[in-house]
């Protein structure tokens, strides 16, 4: 009886380890995780994760041009396959393209071959936009555990999480001031701010941006992609 208690004391150990390491923001099992970069430099990037549909693109795109910076868009194959002009619009206007899989599903119990496919196809439909830079992966609600980096790392993709996240808690989701407030508070120069736009649902987040923009331009930062952020290491 004492072995069975301690065996699943283990086991829940265990399990308890694989969901922490399948959830981290800024370590994975295999390769490069970047949750925010070290440096002294005002610099700091604004991340838009899944996408892209047509109107919020416009919006999002048309207030980054007035304010003359750049963002990067972590966006899924399957919404590039369906609103390609959008995903052009992105590109032409000198943003970061991101690959944020093909089907945005779970990637944690995803085989090999999935895993491959979800990637690839992703990449292929990014660079058929005319993308010519390094492409670098997001995954889906930030989930991986050992296929999903092993790919990554075979592959030589650097994989980005973020390390600011104003939506993550429900007191400030819906709140477009509460949701500036929580990005303004947390920045330091190499942050990694995470936010969705694109969704009808998420008009809070859309409308936080312009308040991020302006607080954080008057008190110094400079806007970059992620690239740019990777190359200040
Ligand atoms: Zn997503």
């Amino acid at each position: 009886m004492k072995k069975i208690v301690l065996a699943l004391a283990l086991l829940i150990l265990i399990a308890a380890g694989l969901f922490k390491l399948s959830t981290s923001r800024n370590y994975q099992a295999f390769g490069e995780l970047i949750g925010h970069v070290d440096t002294e430099q005002k610099i700091i990037a604004l991340t838009f994760d899944d996408g892209p549909l047509p109107e919020a693109t416009n919006q999002i795109v048309d207030f980054l041009a007035a304010e003359n910076i750049p963002a990067t868009f972590f966006l899924t194959g399957k919404d590039i396959a369906a609103h390609p002009q959008a995903a052009k619009k992105i590109v032409q206007a000198g943003h970061q393209i991101g690959n944020h899989s093909y089907s945005h599903q779970r990637m944690v119990s995803m085989g090999y071959d999935s895993v491959a496919s979800e990637i690839d196809k992703t990449s292929q439909l990014i660079r058929n936009l005319g993308y010519n830079d390094e492409i670098v992966f997001r995954p889906p609600y930030g989930k991986k555990l050992f296929i999903l980096p092993y790919y990554l790392y075979q592959k030589n993709i650097t994989s980005v999480t973020w390390n600011i996240e104003p939506e993550s808690y429900p007191e400030i989701a819906q709140d477009s001031d509460a949701i500036a407030q929580h990005v303004i508070d947390k920045v330091r120069p190499g942050s990694i701010i995470l936010l969705h736009v694109m969704f009808k649902s998420r008009e809070p987040s859309m409308a936080a941006v312009p308040k991020i923009v302006q607080t954080l331009k008057a008190q110094g930062y400079t806007f970059v992609t992620v690239n740019e952020l990777l190359k200040a290491r």
